[in-house]
């Protein structure tokens, strides 16, 4: 049986970690921080539980939930609390109400439509006769999500749904995220029907059951720690950083602290740029080439007792029109339970990464201004908490399918070297187990 090395202990290197113990391959895992999980991290403060990085994942992308299961955690797994569910996007300072039965910018509900105050309505007429667009004949090359978008509903419906919501979760540019890449379900909608309301509504099965979002009660750290209690013993952690990679007669090896790990596999579940500091030539070029966004998560904590704002929802949404530092704030109490203790409040500030080198307590003054001036929020916090993401999330820019089927045709001839990771086929945290699981599994079958 050869044996794995698996470089970056996040989500990704976890889960191929995992997976690979349990098809029974000795696996050595290396990362550098001194607790695995990368960027998924909890804390908690004054009762608070307060995630670092990722907060939920969503439901119909079923491998995170795969997995929680398998560690016997299924218990601790929440889901979102979706009769309180309304997200607001900021309009000219006020907060406006998304309308109902939106999928991503996609009505599928008439009546919402009509009467939303956050469209005008040049948009709504538009996005009402989109229903009319039929297939094209010619084939379309990749394009930016901006210009898919704008081709079916124009521009002020990217600006106020489409925009703040991909902000949201890349923290990313639609005028350079790839359609193709971003929002490949609605580019294969679009081959066929033509119309994307269309083919939502025709393409849509029965209302699910399941809550939107799913989190893990006490964190994701939780989750973190599960997996590195689950492979202790069946694999070797090594706490450094691989500093250089070769590949050898039967296999490959990564120096680390100045010692050389060999193995039969090598699995990079580093952040691209990383991975590529570790090989040479093309390939190089390619995986250093993927942009990847910094960004900054903001915990204000606030006593319950006299705080004004009703939290009548998930929390909102900032366009770039009207975007100072706040992408995004979640009101974490309304969207899970057990997170907040009854005699608290807690924000979730999803800031750009942008001042990340401004010092904490601008941060908090700067963000505090805009809570007021957006929810009313003059209350001081009973803490804060900012946690820095530089170049942590993984940019699908245009041309992105093509960049990465060139990296798959390249790492063919190198037999036993994989990648996994939120810069390849998903950035999410379901995305990243499977991409970790199917990396196991390649192994598992070369292994045969
Ligand atoms: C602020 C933020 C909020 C997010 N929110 C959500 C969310 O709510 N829901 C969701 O589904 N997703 C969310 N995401 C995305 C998701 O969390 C990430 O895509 C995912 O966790 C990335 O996991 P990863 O293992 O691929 O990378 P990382 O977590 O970045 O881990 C990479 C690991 O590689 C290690 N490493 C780097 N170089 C080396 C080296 N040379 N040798 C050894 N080890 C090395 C690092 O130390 C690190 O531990 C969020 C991301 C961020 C940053």
């Amino acid at each position: 049986m050869k044996s794995a090395i698996v470089v970056g202990g996040g989500i990704s290197g976890l889960s191929t970690t995992y997976y690979l113990t349990k098809a029974g391959v000795p696996v050595t895992l290396i990362d550098p921080g001194e607790r695995l999980g990368g960027v998924m991290r909890t804390e908690r403060v004054q009762g608070c539980v307060i995630e670092a990085g990722p907060d939920s994942f969503i439901s119909a992308k079923p491998w995170a939930l795969d997995l929680i299961r398998e560690l016997g955690l299924e218990d601790e797994v929440i889901g979102s609390n979706d009769h309180l569910r309304k997200t607001y996007i900021q309009r000219r300072r006020q907060l406006v109400p998304m309308p109902d039965g939106l999928q991503l910018m996609v009505p599928t509900r008439v009546l919402p439509m009509v009467t939303t105050d956050l469209l005008g309505w040049r948009t709504k007429i538009r996005m009402g006769l989109e229903l009319f667009h039929r297939p094209r004949e010619s084939a379309h090359g990749d394009r930016s999500v901006s210009q898919f978008l704008c081709e079916h509903y124009g521009r002020e419906a990217v600006d106020y749904l489409a925009e703040p919501l991909l902000a949201g979760v890349y923290g990313g540019d639609p005028d350079r995220l790839s359609a193709e890449s971003v929002l490949p379900r609605f580019v294969e909608l679009e081959a066929k029907y033509g119309s994307l309301t269309k083919g939502v509504l025709r393409a849509r099965g029965p209302a699910s059951k399941q809550p939107l979002f799913r989190t893990m009660r006490d964190g994701f750290g939780s989750l973190a720690g599960a997996l590195e209690r689950a492979i202790e013993g069946k694999a070797t952690i090594v706490r450094g950083a691989v500093d250089a990679l070769e590949r050898t007669p039967v296999g490959w090896r990564a120096r680390c602290r100045d010692s050389w790990i060999e193995a039969g596999h090598a699995v990079l579940a580093c952040r691209a740029y990383e991975a590529g500091a570790l090989v040479s030539g093309r390939l190089a070029e390619l995986l250093q080439g993927i942009p990847y966004n910094a960004s900054m998560t903001l915990a204000l904590g606030y006593k319950r007792a006299g705080f004004k704002h009703p939290l009548n929802g998930f929390g909102f949404l900032c366009p770039k029109l009207e975007r100072g530092r706040v992408v995004a704030c979640t009101w974490v109490g309304t969207k899970f339970a057990h997170r907040v203790p009854d005699d608290m409040v807690l924000l979730r500030c999803f800031l750009g990464g942008g001042s990340m080198g401004d010092g904490d307590e601008v941060i908090v003054a700067a963000v505090r201004e805009e809570l007021r001036a957006i929810m009313g929020v003059t209350e001081e916090p009973a803490f804060s908490r900012i946690f820095r993401w530089p170049r942590s999330m993984a940019q699908y820019e245009v041309g992105h399918g093509g960049r990465i089927a060139e990296i798959e045709a390249l790492l063919k001839p190198l037999d036993g070297l994989l990648l996994a990771g939120n810069a390849y086929y998903g950035i999410g945290v379901p995305d990243c187990v499977r991409m970790g699981k199917q990396a196991a599994d390649r192994v598992a079958a070369r292994n045969g």
